[in-house]
């Protein structure tokens, strides 16, 4: 569905200076596995879950209940030998783009590889226990195909809670699906292709999807998309088959940003800056203090398993209805237009995010018994 976008030669989130890879060790998800934040988190995020949703989207003591991480083993697998010689890398692209977008993808770009965004090291993202980090990743390919799903906007508004934290866990399962599928339709061409998806991914998901044209990178550090905002995730699948690569795209999301704090005003862990960009990493942009958040995840293991609320209380986060396409033409058109929008969301949707509701078997809105699943037979 992707909606017409303003093509940039360049990203928007200025490179400044030396840029360095990034160990996938260093992300907050394996810090807390392995108890960079100390015992009590680490005995939070890698015990079992009460959600039953916790357990089939992500690996827990069960592994044939997590469909997902039965995909790990086949991100990558043998070659076609009769490899389709590729004449036209547009036409190319542009069938890679329609078999990804009926696969699922909803939205897709390609661009050239950047070696910065392949992990130095493999991190922990399961199997934490039995030591299998470490490992230098090598990732030679040239192309990497960037493909984001939506989650539901109906489920995401009450963040954090389970209910937000199923459609997050979705997402995950529908976009490792469409990696998996994509890598192999390639490898099924004659080339090389292996799928990234939670869980089993060597590349960084929003530097690629930014320069592939997908969105920009906001305040609250996620992708935004013009068609679904910050209310996205992502994989990607690397490849040599010939391609053209997308450029980047400039939909107005460093403007509102600047003229924005709705992220960080509503961040519980307080870990969204306020203010202007910095320079971190050679980049300049809006960092997120990725520590904090991840400690606030863990904070309470019987109302969520992790949080969105920034992503929730966006004002990019609306279903892609007519009136969110005719906003987000605005956005990066006119500075009045952006201030009568964040008064708009701010009447409209409310400056704090909605309070959790029912749904299923979820009571997270109940202090003294907030979760019970009841099987009546
Ligand atoms: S809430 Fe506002 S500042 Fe935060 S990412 Fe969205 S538009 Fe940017
Ligand atoms: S996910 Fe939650 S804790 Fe983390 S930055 Fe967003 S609002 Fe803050």
């Amino acid at each position: 569905m992707n909606w017409p976008k303003r093509h940039v030669d360049e990203v928007t989130t200025r490179v400044v200076g030396k840029m360095e890879r990034f160990d996938q060790r260093d992300i907050p998800h394996t810090k807390a596995a392995i108890g960079s934040y100390g015992d009590k988190v680490q005995e939070r995020w890698t015990s079992e879950s009460v959600d039953p949703f916790r357990r089939i989207f992500y690996p827990e003591k069960r592994p044939r209940n997590s469909p997902i991480r039965s995909w790990v083993g086949v991100a990558d697998g043998p070659l076609n030998p009769e490899r389709v010689e590729v004449e036209n890398p547009r036409r190319m692209s542009e069938l890679i783009k329609e078999v990804a977008l009926f696969l699922g993808a909803e939205l897709v770009g390609i661009c050239e590889l950047d070696q910065t965004f392949v992990y130095t090291k493999k991190g922990l993202r399961i199997d934490f226990h039995k030591g299998r980090d470490g490992q230098e990743v090598k990732l030679p390919h040239r192309f990497a195909i960037s493909c984001g799903q939506q989650m539901g906007y109906k489920h995401f508004r009450y963040s954090p809670s389970f209910i937000d934290n199923a459609e997050v866990g979705l997402g995950y399962l529908e976009s490792g699906k469409v990696a998996v599928a994509l890598a192999a339709y390639i490898r099924e061409l004659g080339w090389p292709a292996k799928a990234h998806f939670h869980m089993a991914e060597e590349v960084m998901h929003v530097p690629i999807a930014v320069q592939a044209g997908l969105g920009e990178l906001a305040r609250n550090g996620s992708l935004i998309s013009r068609e679904f905002g910050p209310r996205m995730r992502l994989s990607t699948v690397t490849t040599d088959l010939p391609l053209a690569p997308d450029k980047p795209v400039d939909l107005g999301v460093q403007k509102l940003c600047a003229e924005c704090d709705k992220c960080a005003v509503n961040c519980p862990a307080q870990a969204i800056p306020f203010g202007a960009k910095v320079v971190t990493n050679g980049i300049e942009r809006w960092q997120v203090d990725n520590d904090k958040c991840m400690v606030y995840w863990t904070a309470n293991r019987a109302k969520w398993n992790d949080c969105g609320r920034c992503i929730a209380v966006c004002p990019w986060n609306k279903p892609p209805t007519w009136w969110h396409r005719a906003a987000s033409w605005v956005v990066p058109r006119s500075r009045l237009g952006r201030k009568l929008l964040l008064l708009l969301d701010d009447l409209m949707n409310g400056v704090k995010p909605k309070p959790a509701q029912e749904w299923l078997y979820y009571k997270v809105n109940t202090p003294e018994k907030v979760y019970e699943l009841k099987v009546v037979r």
